[in-house]
């Protein structure tokens, strides 16, 4: 392990030459699990706290780039959206590739592209973060703190001493008296949505984002989240966030918009996503009902879709189909 760009440099030396040996996510949390290899059973369950913790969080800009020798199919990024390193999903993938084969065929991984945080380097692969919000390396006891502050994550496999994690969130939302919308941000009461699933999933369930969440029947609420679960599942294997029905697309792109990072007046801002180069994936300006849609017609109503700012994020939703 190293840091590229320096500032991660003192952790990185603590990890460095350990092996990778747990990897584990929790909303927006991710920890990889690092033994040292010297130390017998370290990482396993008879030697628990040997495993010293890299916790990151992506945050808004942060992602993981990888690349490798070919032998393993490797995705190109995940996390905000990154230009290929190669031209295709897997690697070695033609001009500009990144599989560098030395004079005695070893695989080196290709020189870090921009400001390279933490370098993961296996045999035969190699992981580059750049742009996370926090990183860093915490003990066993100190990653159980975290999780202990962190609401239950729909797409985590509880552990059944933990309780059911949809009665968990319906009693933390019917608690409180601010706005559902909020409430879905707060990372004590769910873990690991974000604002495209905010938006999303209260539309999907007609729920308007100002409803205090102690006036939320809580048959909506299982409802909501049980659409959580499926619609962030569905994200978690494709890669992309997907969250309109087929028959509620418009059909073929008419690709006019500026891409989400220009100055294009309201509504016409696409959103990048990983699959957008995928020839079967659905489009990014097919793939939302209300996200970054005010101002263009409500998919189900044709009522422009409205804007505000909610929690220090923008909310979109449909003032009719979510009264
Ligand atoms: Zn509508």
């Amino acid at each position: 392990m190293s840091s590229p760009q320096g500032r991660f440099a003192a952790g990185a030396a603590v990890l460095d030459g350990h092996v990778l040996v747990a990897s584990e996510a929790w909303g927006k949390q991710l920890f990889l699990g690092f033994a040292d290899p010297a130390r017998p059973a370290a990482g396993t369950t008879e030697r628990p706290d040997d495993v010293r913790w890299l916790r990151v969080h992506l945050g808004l800009y942060g992602a993981w780039t990888f690349a490798g020798d070919g032998s393993t199919a490797v995705v190109h990024a995940i996390g905000a959206p990154r230009r290929r390193i190669g031209e295709r999903e897997t690697v070695p993938a033609g001009p500009g590739a990144a599989a560098a084969v030395g004079p005695d065929d070893a695989w080196s991984p290709p020189p870090p592209r921009g400001a390279v945080r933490v370098r993961l380097v296996g045999a035969h692969a190699v992981a580059d973060l750049t742009g996370p919000t926090a990183c860093e390396v915490v003990t066993g006891e100190e990653k159980r703190a975290v999780e202990n502050r962190l609401g239950p994550d729909p797409i985590r496999d509880a552990a059944p001493a933990e309780g059911d994690p949809r009665e968990e969130f319906v009693t933390a939302v019917r608690r409180s008296r601010s706005p559902v919308g909020l409430l879905l941000m707060n990372q004590d009461v769910v873990a690991g949505v974000g604002n495209i699933y905010r938006a999303e999933s209260l539309f999907r369930a007609r729920l308007d984002p100002m409803r205090p969440g102690r006036d939320v029947p809580g048959e909506d609420l299982r409802a909501l989240w049980d659409d959580l679960v499926v619609l962030m599942r569905d994200g978690t294997r494709t890669g992309a966030i997907v969250t309109t029905r087929p028959e509620d697309r418009d059909g073929p792109s008419t690709g006019d918009g500026p891409p989400d990072d220009a100055d294009g007046p309201p509504g016409r801002r696409r959103v990048r996503q990983n699959t957008d180069d995928a020839p079967d994936a659905v489009p990014a300006d097919e793939a939302f009902y209300v996200y970054h849609r005010d101002g263009l017609p409500c998919r189900v109503c044709g009522t422009p879709v409205l804007l505000k700012e909610l929690a220090g994020r923008n909310l979109y939703w449909c003032g009719v189909c979510q009264a």
